[in-house]
């Protein structure tokens, strides 16, 4: 030990101030609050946890007194590499008002005080920037710390800690020659925790420390306290660019020039004896949400000992035996900074020799599950309003209740095991188990015969794969991206899903894949999580978590009190309809009836359709399809009972129904090289395995398809078009539809049928098909002797349809916006080839924001939607309008129709909850900035 620090204090030669000059009035800017000038509105300029120091104490609740720098002078100092003037002036003045509160004097051995250096920015960035305790401690102040607290022990404790944490934080020096230290000095008295060592111990482990830093940066520790301030404060300012930090920001979408604020506080003591303590709590529990206070504690020890997991914590509830006078002061704080904040709060506090001292208090950070219950008991309690509550839930709160997850210790368990075998892209939330299959058949088939859980693995997946996506509860492929068709499927049907796992090496031929060394075979258990992007080896147990959560049910009933536009579904089955309904669905957006022609049962009568050389075939075809599509309308009218149903007609090109081309092509020409081989016994008229027969019809199939063929069939005979084409299947559909509303309305079901013609471009269009299309209707009703309410409609998803949408509109009495067709003819591009190729690129160099699939372009579709709905409008005031796409169930997306005046969004079921928090907060939003 040198000089007396008293002395040193005065010699600052850089900074030629003592606390006795008074404040220049040179420094015009202000660069420090004490705790009492500041509260928590003022987070940009005091760091979240300077504010939030600052507001306690007003509250009156004990904090140790202190002072705060601003973020301001951190960007000055990172500026000019240097404090800014006036800084420290004003510093040591502050300081000199703590002392005075304290009783103490920072740097006087007398008296000392002993102060904690902590970072705070504006945005919690837990464990990302820099804190150090015990500043001001030296071998003078610790030998009369020693004396003060009779606590020879607790001295040395404070003072190892300081070297070791000003070595590794402001020096910049590793942890592991100190933990070596610690270790040693363990094993010679047998103990495992440092909380046992001795004060001889505790000194000799100091003076090692002091050496470490003295070999390792050449000058010897720092034993004057205004130097070791300085040089905290400096590191604290400069750790708010450690890689660390810029990484957390990037991560969090924090921007870069907020800069850090300095906390100087009083140090109080948690590792003064059994007395004292020092503990993390959330005054509410932030995994499930239930009322009590959650957290751990430690006895005699400081606060970084709880969160390093060094020692083993005490449950918080065992505070109250331990303490009980201190527990009934903390729980009552703990509630008024709950009620104060209106939220669950995340509080440090210690206990220096059972005076309770509260060291932060934030927000806390919760669960999906938690962050609901929490809300609606705060409304409950009134501490918050319902539309308060609302808006405290984000959509990706919701979607956690539609997935099913694996449980914290379960995934740790096997992170631990090394189970943890690769991670993708998370493109589908929710965690699924299941053996491996290779290929659509396979899985399907596995899991509705054998009824066995599957993960369907693939390279990529492609459209004829969806029949085993259903069948799998999880997709995993090693190639795609976001928007792949994996992706978008899985999304589409609630499938968790993670895609481009590029450490997956799939194999095939053989069925396996390997991955870090390790082999999988088809018929392995694997597990994926859709919301991490993990993929464990194993079959990991999974809970589902419970969509009718009590919380959840009572905080959406409040958000539909709030919002105004109609959440509707997008299902093609009786059985979607329903899970719609018991999500809130308010109606059927869109049925796609072309979904039903792809069921094993019907595809034979359909193709044979579309194969009909005349009209009396194809009439008969026809004959057989109506009562069959007639159940699957009736289906959805009963499940929708009262409630509006928007068929779409036939919307795709019929060679879709048929099988591809190249396909058709291989089969004939290998029948074809096959009779050539047994030319000779064919000609002797012998063909046992019937091979003339199958080349015939191969033959009749791929002449269809090559007459059918067109070079764009996305611009080509479909829609609205086929309908023209071929009259006798819409009409066969809308007689199917009416059919079925009449028997329906005869039993007593509320029908409300809407039909709805897709891909319109031309009024005309419109104009002749409803003409067809109404006649037919009118005669069933007729025929059945019963009337039902029906509407015609047509989908807008070509941008003629809606810059003419006034013409449109004379023969339409809804819109219904297909945003995915309309982002695709706005663009100008093709979703299949896009999302495979170019879409990936456009968006990795920021060509495009965002995916225009996944959320709506608003500046260009969006016009479309806005002028769409506007002349629509202008011809038809009340026409109805609504949106289809995918958009549908895009929060963003779903705001911008809140704001064009649309009735209702279509999505998927699964959306459906998030949707009508969406349209809550778009409604909620409005009603504020009105
Ligand atoms: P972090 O942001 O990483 O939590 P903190 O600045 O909150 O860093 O400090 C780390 C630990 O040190 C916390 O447990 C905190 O309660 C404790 N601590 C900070 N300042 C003091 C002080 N003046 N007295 C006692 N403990 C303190
Ligand atoms: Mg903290
Ligand atoms: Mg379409």
């Amino acid at each position: 030990m040198s000089r007396p620090a008293q002395r040193s204090r005065r010699q600052q030669p850089a900074q030629k101030l003592s606390r006795r000059t008074p404040l220049k009035r040179a420094s015009r800017a202000k660069w420090v609050y004490l705790f009492d000038e500041g509260d928590a509105s003022m987070k940009a300029l005091l760091g979240g946890k300077g504010a939030n120091l600052a507001e306690m104490t007003k509250l009156g609740l004990p904090v140790p007194p202190g002072l705060i720098v601003t973020t301001k002078a951190c960007n000055a100092y990172l500026a000019s590499d240097g404090f800014p003037p006036g800084l420290w002036d004003q510093l040591t003045s502050a300081l000199a008002k703590v002392e005075q509160r304290t009783g103490k004097r920072f740097g006087d051995a007398r008296k000392p005080l002993l102060v904690s250096c902590r970072s705070g920015a504006k945005f919690s960035m837990p464990g990302m920037m820099d804190t150090v305790l015990n500043l001001g401690m030296n071998d003078t102040v610790a030998a009369r710390l020693s004396v003060l607290s009779a606590d020879r022990r607790f001295a040395f404790d404070a003072y190892r800690r300081l070297v070791q944490m000003f070595g590794t934080v402001v020096l910049g020096l590793p942890d592991e020659p100190f933990e070596e230290v610690l270790a040693r000095h363990r094993n010679v008295r047998g103990i495992a925790n440092d909380a046992d060592l001795e004060a001889d111990d505790l000194a000799a482990i100091t003076d090692e420390f002091k050496e470490i830093v003295r070999a390792r940066t050449g000058k010897p520790f720092p034993t004057d306290p205004i130097e070791q301030l300085r040089l905290a404060v400096e590191a604290v300012f400069r750790s708010w660019n450690g890689k660390r930090a810029i990484d957390y920001r990037n991560a969090a979408g924090i921007p870069h020039d907020l800069g850090t604020a300095v906390n100087i506080q009083t140090m109080v003591f948690g590792n003064l004896g059994e007395g004292s303590a020092t503990g993390v709590v959330t005054s509410r529990n932030v995994t499930v949400g239930e009322d009590e206070i959650e957290g751990d504690w430690l006895a005699n020890a400081q606060g970084e000992d709880v969160v390093a997991g060094t020692r083993a914590t005490h449950a918080i509830a065992t505070l109250g035996d331990a303490m009980p006078k201190v527990w009934r002061q903390f729980t009552s704080a703990c509630k008024k900074l709950e009620r104060h904040y209106r939220d669950v709060q995340d509080i440090e506090f210690t206990v220096e020799r059972g005076k309770l001292w509260i060291l932060q208090t934030r927000d806390a950070k919760r669960t999906a599950q938690a962050a609901v219950r929490i809300a609606v008991d705060l409304a409950n309690e009134k501490l918050i309003t319902r539309a308060q509550a609302v808006g405290r839930v984000t959509p990706e709160h919701v979607d956690f209740f539609l997935h099913p997850q694996f449980d914290a210790a379960v995934r740790k368990a096997a992170k631990a095991r090394g189970d943890l075998i690769a991670t993708g892209l998370n493109v589908s939330p929710g965690a699924a188990s299941g053996i491996l299959a290779f290929d659509a058949d396979t899985a399907e088939r596995w899991a509705r015969e054998e009824k066995k859980a599957v993960i369907m693995v693939r390279p990529e997946t492609k459209p004829d794969d969806v029949h085993g996506m259903l069948a799998a509860r999880g997709i995993l492929t090693s190639r795609g991206g976001r928007t792949s068709h994996a992706a978008l499927v899985a999304r589409q049907f609630g499938k968790p899903a993670v895609v481009g796992v590029a450490a997956l090496n799939v194999d095939e031929k053989s069925r396996t894949f390997t991955v870090g060394g390790r082999m999988f075979r088809e018929g392995d258990a694997v597990s994926i999580d859709g919301t991490t992007g993990e993929v464990f080896a194993g079959a990991l147990e999974t809970v589902v978590p419970d969509f009718n959560d009590p919380y959840l049910l009572t905080l959406l009933k409040w958000a539909d009190a709030h919002r105004t536009l109609g959440v509707w579904a997008n299902a093609d089955y009786p059985r979607d309809a329903e899970r719609a309904r018991s999500y809130g669905a308010e109606g059927i957006g869109l049925t796609r009836t072309e979904h039903m022609f792809f069921e094993t049962d019907r595809l034979p009568i359909v193709q044979k359709m579309i194969l009909a050389k005349d009209d009396a075939e194809r009439d008969a075809c026809l004959a057989e399809l109506l009562p069959i599509q007639r159940r699957d309308f009736a289906g959805l009218f009963r499940a929708m009972d009262g409630l509006p149903v928007t068929i779409r007609l036939i919307d795709p090109p019929l060679h879709e129904f048929l099988p591809s081309h190249d396909e058709l092509l291989r089969d004939v020409t290998e029948l074809e090289t096959r009779q050539r081989i047994a030319g000779a016994e064919l000609a002797a008229g012998a063909d046992p395995l019937g091979l003339a027969g199958t080349l015939a019809q191969k033959r009749k199939l791929l002449a269809a398809v090559e007459a059918m063929r067109e070079a764009n069939p996305m611009l080509g005979l479909r829609g609205v078009r086929l309908g023209i084409h071929l009259p006798s299947l819409v009409r066969m559909q809308v007689r199917a539809i009416l059919e079925a509303a009449c028997e329906c309305a005869r039993e007593g079901v509320k029908v409300k049928p809407k039909i709805m013609i897709p891909l319109t471009a031309h009024n005309n269009e419109l104009k002749v098909e409803r003409a067809i299309l109404e006649a037919e209707a009118t005669a069933v009703m007729r025929e059945q002797k019963t009337r039902v309410r029906y509407q015609f409609g047509t989908m807008i998803e070509i941008p003629r349809a809606a810059i003419t949408a006034d013409q449109i509109a004379k023969y339409a009495e809804f819109f219904s916006f297909g945003t995915n067709d309309l982002t695709q003819t706005t663009f100008g591009i093709s979703r299949d080839d896009a999302e495979t190729g170019f879409l990936q690129e456009y968006l990795e160099k920021r060509i495009l924001p965002e995916n225009p699939f996944a959320t709506l372009d608003q500046a260009g579709v969006g016009k479309l939607l806005q002028v769409g709905v506007a002349l629509g409008r202008a011809t038809r005031p009340d026409l109805e309008v609504g949106i289809c796409g995918e958009h549908g169930g895009d929060p963003k997306t779903i705001a911008f129709c809140h704001a064009t005046g649309f009735d209702y969004v279509s999505c998927s079921p699964y959306r459906v909850p998030i949707a009508r928090l969406a349209a809550a907060h778009a409604a909620l939003a409005d009603a504020k900035g009105a």
